[in-house]
């Protein structure tokens, strides 16, 4: 017994605060444990930024590492579907996991800001045609996203508002059928 006395450390553990002045800093004793909690994957440690007050996940943290050392790759699946390729076809196309794709957007949703920069740079699209989008991931709507990415698309093209009314009718057979 009498291994519970002190707080382990977590000295290769780093803020995924990219705001905080002490992001990405190891062994900066900026991170503290805050207990953990089971999942079907296992352990998931939670942890407390000090520095900026941030509460995250050992989960969290691998993915935001995955997303920093695949940010090429990660800026490519996105606009591979921004321009219309479906998640399931840019997973192949990349040789990655359709959940890797998922996990991927909803941490560049969460990183908005900065990824928009760099989309908005490459693609010449504008932030409301992207935040557009992001709210459907922030959702989890995927599916939804994926069906209705293209229709988002031309709605919020400011050149093509007319088809904006074209898209948001659709096409209801039951619209048309006169049943008594
Ligand atoms: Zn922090």
């Amino acid at each position: 017994m009498g291994k519970r006395g002190s707080k382990p450390k977590f000295t290769d553990v780093t803020c995924p605060n990219e705001d905080c002045e002490d992001y990405g800093k190891v062994n900066n004793g900026n991170i503290v444990g805050n207990g953990t909690y089971k999942t079907k994957n296992g352990k998931v440690h939670k942890f407390h930024c000090k520095t900026c007050g941030k509460r995250f996940t050992s989960n969290s943290n691998t993915i935001l590492h995955d997303l920093r050392t695949n940010e090429e790759t990660v800026f490519l699946a996105l606009k591979m579907i921004l321009k219309g390729m479906d998640l399931r076809g840019t997973a192949e196309i990349l040789d990655v996991k359709l959940d890797t794709i998922r996990g991927w957007l909803s941490i560049a949703a969460d990183h908005s800001g900065k990824v928009n920069k760099v989309l908005m740079k490459d693609l010449s699209v504008d932030k409301v045609e992207l935040d557009e989008l992001w709210a459907f991931v922030k959702k989890k709507h995927f599916h939804e996203w994926v069906a209705k990415q293209r229709w988002v698309w031309l709605s919020f093209d400011p050149k093509n508002k007319i088809i904006l009314v074209a898209h948001l009718g659709g096409y209801d057979p039951k619209m048309f059928s006169m049943k008594s």
